[in-house]
This record gives C-alpha cells, structure tokens and sequence, in this order.
C-alpha cells in the first residue's frame, strides 16, 4: 500500500477548545496506518457563520498515511464522535471538526468527500496554519498557498504561544 500525505484543519470552539484540539492531535498520531509528521501552533479565529458563538481554536496537521482517503475521512468522523460532537446547526458551535484539507494532489467529487476542502481557499484560519508548516505549498491545481494567502483576510486570527 502507498502512503501518502493528508492535510487535516482541526476547529473547536466549545467545551474547553484548545483543550480539544491538542488532544486530537495527539490522537491523529496513533490512528492505523496513519502517523503525524506536524502540526501547526493552535490559532484563535472569529467564527465564520453565525456570529453568536463563541471563537474558534484553529490548527493544521500534517499526516502520513496509508489510508484510503474514505478510509481516512471513517476515522476523522470517529474521532469527532468520541469528542461527542454533536452537530446541531450548519456551522454551529462544536467540539471538535476535522476537515480533510488535502489528500496528496488529489481532487475528488465524491457524496461524502471533496478534496481539496472546497472551502480552504476563503479561509484564512486554514490557510495560515497550512502556510506555517508548508510555505511553498501549492493546491493541486498549482496555485501556491502563498499568494493566496496575500487575499485573505486575517483580522481576528492570532497564532498562540505553546502551552508546553
Ligand atoms: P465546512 O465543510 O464548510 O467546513 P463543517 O465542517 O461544519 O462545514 P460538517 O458538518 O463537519 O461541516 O461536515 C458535513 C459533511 O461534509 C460531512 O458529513 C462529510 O461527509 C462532508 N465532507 C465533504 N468533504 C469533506 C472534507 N474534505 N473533509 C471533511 N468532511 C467532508
Ligand atoms: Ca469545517
Ligand atoms: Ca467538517
């Protein structure tokens, strides 16, 4: 089986987030077939949607995987389930989201799953985090995240010291 490299944004923003989202990347290391090569520092964002909630903890994991990118998608889902997300309004608060960023360059139209994230382009609290592990980066259709990054608005979004 091959391996490959999945790009993973983690969110939180209830139930003590920061808390939540260093716990996930501890566990993104230990999923099958699956190890991190790194993780970005946690970020504070304004939430996107509805605007009565409260802020998000923001990050970006880099993994190493041999999973299927459904099979990898099963977990993310898991994991959100032992986190008790439970998914109550579109964008609304939660305890714990994995989004798949990235999967190699592949760009897949599938019910369940649309890699690139069809959003991660908009999203400054995605892509700054991205950027800090990977700054030459570029997206499958060869735009580097770089430039993108120039467009994005990033009032509200600030990288925070480590806890350890
Ligand atoms: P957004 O996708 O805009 O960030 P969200 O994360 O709040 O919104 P969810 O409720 O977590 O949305 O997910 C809705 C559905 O999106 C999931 O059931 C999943 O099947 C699907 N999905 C499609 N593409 C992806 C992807 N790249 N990563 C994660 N989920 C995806
Ligand atoms: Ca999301
Ligand atoms: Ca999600």
């Amino acid at each position: 089986m091959n391996s490959h490299c999945a790009w993973i944004g983690l969110g939180s923003n209830l139930d003590d987030p920061r808390r939540h989202v260093e716990l996930a990347l501890e566990e993104l290391d230990r999923l099958p077939l699956t190890r991190r090569l790194g993780a970005s520092h946690c970020y504070v964002s304004r939430p996107h949607g509805p605007r009565d909630q409260p802020d998000f903890i923001n990050a970006v994991a880099l993994l190493q995987t041999r999973l299927s990118p459904l099979a990898l998608l099963d977990q993310l889902q898991a994991l959100e389930q032992r986190h008790r997300r439970v998914r109550a309004r579109r964008w609304g608060p939660r305890t714990l989201d994995l989004d798949l960023l990235l999967f190699d360059d592949s760009v897949m139209s599938l019910p369940r799953l649309s890699v690139p994230h069809p959003e991660l382009t908009h999203r400054a609290f995605v892509v700054m985090p991205l950027l800090e592990l990977a700054p030459a980066l570029s997206l499958p259709d060869g735009s580097r995240l770089a430039e993108l990054a120039q467009t994005l608005e990033t009032d509200g979004l600030a990288a925070l010291l480590p806890t350890i």
